[in-house]
């Protein structure tokens, strides 16, 4: 029985870690000090261990954080009121507002607030839209982090069918529109579509994010399919609590050519795409080192 190479995740993100500490360094000698802000508004356990590794992987890089914690009844007025102020800031060169936000506070308005070059998670209109055209723009990091992992494992990407679980606006358009960029032939599925494991059946690469435990198994897949988890997920199971994603790793293995486990697949890549996409805001915004990155998209 064949097994499917296993997609480190882990070793891929420290490599993209290691690179993004070279642009830091190489930012720092012209003198300019790349800094993210991190927003996070009331304490809910899950976004506070988010915002606490996100940080600690900004130290790791030599990127200055600003850790903004704010109470959960904070006014949606003195939220804008604070990214007012660090799309102002020329310290911070990166804003990452920790989502969920508190009901009373509507996302999408904070989202579209954030300076789209200090757009570090890629939501503002302006970036999906630039995106979708095939622009050089700050992308999110979770797709971006997809895409470096297929294509350290697949190579060139052209031609190959990619079936996309999911079409959430932070993984699955993204993600979508990613693949199509890099020449691949693309099917997007979701809650609504019929028949979606026989649309599995016929894809090269099949990228899970959708949010259900291990609900893709072996018999939606094409042997030799690639196969992307981004899905995490807490189960129970024999009386103890484990994170599992949205494939049935132990039923894909002897089909799929290569999988990402979870936990240590695309996590820690989309931190470390954050890292990368920090970098790349305090690029795009000081004319010196435009130069240095002639392959990026520069506004007037
Ligand atoms: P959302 O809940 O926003 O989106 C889920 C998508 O899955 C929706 O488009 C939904 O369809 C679709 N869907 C739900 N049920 C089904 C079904 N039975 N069949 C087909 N499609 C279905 O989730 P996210 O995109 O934010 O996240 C997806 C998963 O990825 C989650 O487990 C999340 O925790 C994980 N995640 C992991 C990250 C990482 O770093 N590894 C980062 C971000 C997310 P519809 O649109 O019709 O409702």
């Amino acid at each position: 029985m064949s097994c499917a190479t296993l997609i480190d995740g882990k070793a891929c993100a420290a490599a993209v870690i290691r690179e993004v500490s070279v642009e830091v360094k190489a930012l720092k000698d012209v003198g300019i000090d790349p800094g993210l802000a991190v927003v996070l508004v009331g304490s809910d356990p899950a976004s506070q261990v988010y915002v606490r590794n996100k940080v600690l992987r900004a130290e790791e890089t030599g990127i200055h954080s600003f850790e903004h914690k704010l109470a959960a009844d904070t006014s949606q007025t003195a939220l804008l009121t604070l990214i007012e102020r660090l799309n102002a800031d020329p310290q911070v060169h990166g804003i990452l507002v920790q989502l969920p936000l508190p009901g009373h506070i509507d996302e999408n308005c904070i989202l579209q607030a954030v300076d789209p070059l200090k757009d570090v998670d890629g939501f503002h209109s302006e970036n999906v839209g630039g995106l979708s055209q095939g622009r050089n723009v700050l992308t999110p990091c979770t797709p971006a982090g997809c895409m470096r992992l297929l294509k350290e494992t697949c190579g060139d990407l052209s031609g190959q069918h990619a079936v996309v679980i999911g079409r959430s606006n932070i993984v699955g358009k993204p993600m979508a529109a990613l693949l199509l960029q890099a020449n691949c032939s693309v099917t997007v599925v979701h809650s609504r579509s019929h028949n979606i494991r026989e649309l599995c059946r016929q894809a090269d690469i099949v990228i899970a994010a959708v949010g259900r435990p291990q609900m893709v198994d072996a018999s939606w897949l094409k042997p030799g399919a690639v196969v992307i988890d981004v899905g995490i997920n807490r189960i129970e199971q024999d009386g103890k609590s484990r994170l599992v994603g949205d494939v049935d790793f132990d039923s894909v293995q002897a089909t799929a050519s290569a999988i990402t486990p979870v936990p240590g697949g695309v996590g820690p890549m989309t931190i470390a795409y954050l890292m990368k996409n920090t970098v790349t805001a305090a690029q795009l915004q000081y004319p010196a080192v435009r130069h240095a990155k002639p392959s990026m998209e520069i506004p007037a």
